[in-house]
This record gives C-alpha cells, sequence and structure tokens, in this order.
C-alpha cells in the first residue's frame, strides 16, 4: 500500500487557496503541527480568531484533499485561532443561575484580567468548568469523570463531560457511544448524547486503535475546537477529564480552559508517593482552586461476604487532604461492579442507583455543586473589579 509523507501532504495543501486572501494556506504560513503517522494525518489551520466561524468550508476543503491522496486512511484538521498579542480576552461568564455570577465567571474572570496566557478560552452558556485531575494514570481517573458526570445529572444539574485526555480518549467506552458527531450547519459539533450527559470526545472522530502522536500546538488545537467549536447549549457543569500526570500538557490545558475548579483523584498509594500533591501544585501554579481531592480505590470491597479490606492502611487521603489545605471529597471502594459497570459503559451511579457507590458519587456531585454556586467555600478568590466611569 502506497505511504503518504509529510512533503505529500504539504504539496496537496498548496492547492487548498484562502479564501480572503488570496493564496494558498501552505505559502500563507497557516498550516501547522502536521503529523502523519501510518496513513493518518492530523494538522491544524491557523486563522485569525475573527475569521474562525466562517472558515469550516476552508477546514472541510482540505480535509477532502487530503484524503484524496493515495495511502490515506484518515484526515484530521482543526481550525486554531490564534489570538494576537495585546488582544484582551473577552470578559466574564454569561448570566443567570447560582453559579453563573460566582465560580464560573470569577475563574473566567481572573484568568482574563491576568493577561498573558493566549489563547484562553470561553464557552458561552457553560457555567461551571470543572477538571478531574490525576498525579499519574491508571487510578480511576476517568471513571470518577464519568461518574460524577452522571451524578450531577441525576442530582438536577444539565452537564456535560469533555474527554480531555486525548493520549487515550476513554468516554465512546465509558459511555458507550458508538459513531461520529455530527455538524448540522458545517460550524459547529453537536455533542453526543448519553446517560443524561452531552459529551465530547476526540475518541468519536479517531478509531480507538489508532495511535495518537500529538504536538504541542496539536494539544491545543484539539482541546480549543472540542471546547468552542461544539454546542455545548445552556449547561450548569462541563466535567473535563484531563489526561494523567502534570506534564506541560496538563499545565497549558489547566491554563487555557476558563476553570472554575478542580478535583484531583487519587488512589492510597498515590498520596502515599505524594504524585496527587503534585496535581494539587499545578493548579494552584495557574491559580484554579483545588475544589477538593477523592480518595479511589480506598479499600477493597469483597464481591463474596461483603466485607471491607484496608489494604493500603486507612485515613491517609484525608489527613493528607487536611495536610495540603484542601477538603476530602469522599473514597470509593476498589469494587467488582465499579469496574465492570465503568468498562461496559453503564456507569454504577445508573446502573445501581440504590448502591452505596451511587450514593457516594452523588453526594461528591452534590458538595461540589454547592461549592460552585457559593465562591467562598470553593475557595475561589474574588477578582478585583475594575470599574469604568
Ligand atoms: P484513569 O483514567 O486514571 O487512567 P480509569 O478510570 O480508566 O483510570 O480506570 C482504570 C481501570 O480501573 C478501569 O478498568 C476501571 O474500570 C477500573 N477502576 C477505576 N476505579 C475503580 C474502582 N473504584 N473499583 C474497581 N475498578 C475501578
Amino acid at each position: 500500500m502506497a505511504v503518504v509523507s509529510e512533503s505529500q501532504v504539504l504539496d496537496a495543501l498548496r492547492c487548498v487557496p484562502d479564501p480572503d486572501r488570496g493564496g494558498d494556506i501552505v505559502s500563507l504560513d497557516m498550516v501547522s503541527g502536521l503529523t502523519v503517522k501510518d496513513g493518518h494525518v492530523l494538522f491544524s489551520i491557523e486563522v485569525d480568531p475573527e475569521r474562525g466561524p466562517r472558515l469550516e468550508p476552508l477546514r472541510q476543503a482540505a480535509e477532502r484533499t487530503v484524503q484524496a491522496l493515495p495511502g490515506v486512511l484518515s484526515v484530521t484538521a482543526m481550525l486554531t485561532a490564534h489570538r494576537q498579542a495585546g488582544q484582551s480576552a473577552p470578559q466574564g461568564a454569561p448570566p443567570g443561575g447560582p453559579a453563573a455570577g460566582s465560580a464560573a465567571g470569577q475563574a473566567a474572570n481572573r484568568r482574563g484580567g491576568g493577561g498573558g496566557a493566549g489563547g484562553r478560552i470561553e464557552i458561552e452558556g457553560v457555567k461551571a468548568i470543572i477538571a478531574v485531575a490525576s498525579g499519574k494514570g491508571g487510578v480511576g481517573k476517568s471513571t470518577t469523570a464519568v461518574n460524577l458526570a452522571v451524578a450531577f445529572g441525576v442530582n438536577g444539574q444539565r452537564v456535560g463531560l469533555l474527554d480531555a485526555d486525548i493520549y487515550g480518549p476513554s468516554m465512546p467506552r465509558m459511555m458507550a457511544i458508538s459513531g461520529k458527531p455530527t455538524s448540522p450547519d458545517g460550524q459547529r459539533i453537536d455533542p453526543m448524547h448519553k446517560h443524561g450527559v452531552s459529551v465530547m470526545s476526540i475518541g468519536f472522530m479517531v478509531p480507538e486503535d489508532t495511535p495518537m502522536i500529538w504536538r504541542g500546538p496539536m494539544v491545543q488545537s484539539a482541546l480549543t475546537q472540542m471546547l468552542r467549536d461544539v454546542n455545548w447549549g445552556e449547561l450548569d457543569v462541563l466535567v473535563v477529564d484531563m489526561p494523567p500526570g502534570t506534564g506541560d500538557a496538563q499545565l497549558t490545558m489547566a491554563q487555557s480552559v476558563p476553570l472554575s475548579g478542580a478535583v484531583i483523584v487519587s488512589t492510597p498509594q498515590d498520596i502515599a508517593l505524594l504524585d496527587a500533591r503534585k496535581g494539587l501544585n499545578m493548579f494552584r501554579k495557574v491559580d484554579v482552586p483545588v475544589l477538593g481531592i477523592i480518595e479511589n480505590m480506598s479499600y477493597f470491597a469483597c464481591p463474596h461476604c461483603g466485607g471491607r479490606s484496608e489494604i493500603f492502611g486507612y485515613g491517609g487521603a484525608k489527613a493528607e487532604a487536611e495536610r495540603l489545605g484542601c477538603e476530602f471529597l469522599g473514597e470509593v471502594p476498589l469494587d467488582l461492579h465499579i469496574r465492570e459497570a465503568s468498562d461496559a459503559g453503564e456507569p454504577i451511579v445508573l446502573t445501581q442507583p440504590e448502591s452505596e457507590h451511587a450514593a457516594i458519587f452523588r453526594a461528591m456531585a452534590g458538595r461540589l455543586w454547592a461549592k460552585l454556586a457559593d465562591p467562598a467555600a470553593a475557595g475561589v478568590r474574588q477578582a478585583p473589579r475594575i470599574l469604568i466611569q
């Protein structure tokens, strides 16, 4: 089978004109982050923010052109709008609802006022955005994000779930969603809907077994598109499943999304190894309040006798959370039903609504909602108001 190269892709893109500027998108230096791997092509097209909404046909033309090359299996082109230096970010959160003027709005204002962090993304209609993060992979971050999102919905909030774990998207599996999202107007994508939650994941666009190699600008571009170019509608809470770890990619995300707060998920060992502390410090560094720590796989719940084994000791997370000055939101046991439910795409909050586990997740979602509605409780600092008279 023919193997496609980066230069062939660029040559093809030289035939795609910018409709406004009289030149092709390669000569105009608009193509960035080109990655070609085993026939899968990814790139972004950088455009001025004000032209972004009109240029979806250009993006599609670029995708079609590359798709026509022999040896190309899939193409993902993304529009990236780079804010020019000196241009200020749009301010404030949308009006309405108890949380609107509080955590979300302040997070947006705080970061808008900070300057510096170019490319911060605003999402109209979304009152609060919570990151679910972990110091390392495999601690149950995605399981927690899914169950919290569903629990918000069960508790009565309008909720979205963004799978920002672009290196290992798990939402198609954990929410049992197949198929691709559609774009009725050719400009913005409708999220998928399942279990009362609006969901967006890069996993809907790229086959699950496709190895993904992301370069810096691509990460930003993918996140921008999944936040800004999705019809989230009116949401009370958007839960963001972050990529695991505390590296540069995570830091960039924490900076570029107007987060109302973050939740750190960790296991007892993780707490002992201080990985959770790294996560906490990362958010503090970018001035995002940590709403609390959740201890997952806290103890082993035996499926046979119902007994509880505290394999890694007990109470460590709570004590550590106190030491770190942040709230301990709760503990979730290592439980066979949680694993089976989560890997079957049927979150336990829904499949076993009467269970102790469902109650734990609902209580944590309730506590988080209360904190979002009350900035003082959330630890969200009030941004200084600038009055122009
Ligand atoms: P992460 O997002 O941190 O990489 P996942 O949520 O993908 O972790 O979880 C890793 C694996 O552990 C999955 O198979 C999941 O079903 C399982 N798992 C997560 N939390 C629990 C739990 N409390 N009890 C049992 N299995 C769990």
